[in-house]
């Protein structure tokens, strides 16, 4: 079983935003009510050191919540400083809503090395129907703000979008542009059988790979659709939301729980927990839970009708969170695999033309 490289962290539990379709808070699993706010020393120096006997060479370090800013500049300082002193070779990105994103913040996380990433959904009006704060007030005025803080700074990571078919995608595609990102993360909404998405996924997302890929020059970045050209041209795939190679992440909860991705809370509760914690256990102890033996298992993890399927090298049965079938667990196809097929295929089409 590979060792894990991606240690997501969440330094702070709470977030200061209330986007109707968070995992985190909005969705099956509710666990983030029993742990504490914000991460403390004990814990985040207790994680570095499992990370340290688990593989001391590679380890990516995700700042992660909830929102992570809301730990503060000090603690993040702290958290930064004990990790590195554990880890020297250990290399950091945070994931941030960007409304705490100050120049002080920047500045600060920027001279420690850390990697920039900002949830963006698109255009004022289109993004601050979904990210909000508690009150209704939307964000993107504070998000404007950091993401033109962080336009063509060394530590801007890129943006995280995630997909709304409502929004007309070639507006939603240019106005992440605006703010340069060096890539884009498209995520498909959480969605399972239990709760099957919407049709327009795949019409939504071939109109944006046609706009990026027709482009006279490279914009940016889209991390999807680069994975999917890779695989259609015989590579393998970094990513969680196609092909079949295993997903090396795993999670420390601000109380020290050890969990699988987050992306399994919008399933059920309990879906993403492991039952071991980074004082009681090695991570190693980790790798051998079923849940993350079955989302590292590739082909072996695949459903029959997927195995069948012309593209399941490709496709991998897209993000293991959206096979979920209440009784029949995770083995099934993905809730998107219309729309995956018909993606990947448009994809295809497009390569073979221009490799002819
Ligand atoms: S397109 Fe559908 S059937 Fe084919 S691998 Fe993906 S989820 Fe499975």
């Amino acid at each position: 079983m590979p060792a894990f490289r991606e240690f997501v962290m969440k330094v702070h539990q709470r977030c200061n935003l209330a986007c109707d379709y968070c995992y985190v808070y909005e969705l099956a699993d509710q666990s983030w009510r029993d742990r504490p706010a914000a991460m403390s020393p004990a814990v985040w120096q207790a994680a570095a050191r499992r990370i340290a006997e688990h593989d001391p060479q590679h380890a990516d370090v995700v700042l992660h919540g909830g929102e992570p800013l809301l730990a503060g500049r000090d603690a993040l300082v702290k958290i930064i400083g004990d990790l590195r002193a554990t880890l020297p070779s250990v290399s950091f990105r945070l994931q941030t809503n960007g409304a705490l994103l100050t120049p002080q913040m920047l500045t600060t996380l920027a001279d420690h090395d850390v990697r920039i990433g900002v949830s963006l959904d698109g255009p004022a009006a289109q993004h601050d129907r979904r990210r909000r704060h508690r009150d209704g007030r939307g964000s993107h005025v504070l998000v404007d703000r950091a993401l033109r803080l962080l336009a063509d700074h060394p530590a801007y990571g890129g943006i995280l979008c995630t997909v709304d078919v409502s929004a007309d995608p070639v507006d939603v595609y240019e106005a992440l542009l605006e703010y340069r990102p060096p890539t884009i993360d498209l995520l498909l909404p959480h969605a399972n059988w239990e709760h099957p998405p919407g049709p327009g996924y795949a019409d939504w997302m071939i109109t944006v790979f046609d706009r990026w890929y027709s482009a006279p020059t490279r914009e940016t970045g889209i991390r999807l659709f680069e994975e999917i050209i890779n695989l259609v041209l015989g590579g393998t795939s970094r990513s969680d939301q196609v092909g079949l190679s295993p997903a090396p992440v795993v999670v420390i909860e601000s109380d020290g729980t050890i969990e699988q991705v987050d992306s399994l809370k919008s399933a059920y509760q309990g879906a993403a927990a492991t039952g071991l914690n980074v004082f009681d256990n090695a991570l190693d102890e980790a790798l051998r839970h079923p849940g993350i033996v079955a989302r590292q298992a590739g082909l072996k993890a695949l459903a029959p009708s997927c195995l069948a399927c012309p593209v399941h090298d490709i496709c991998g049965a897209g993000h293991y969170a959206h096979r979920y079938r209440a009784g029949a667990g995770f083995k099934n196809p993905s809730a998107y695999c219309a729309d995956l097929r018909r993606l990947i295929d448009h994809v295809a089409t497009r390569i073979a033309a221009d490799v002819k």
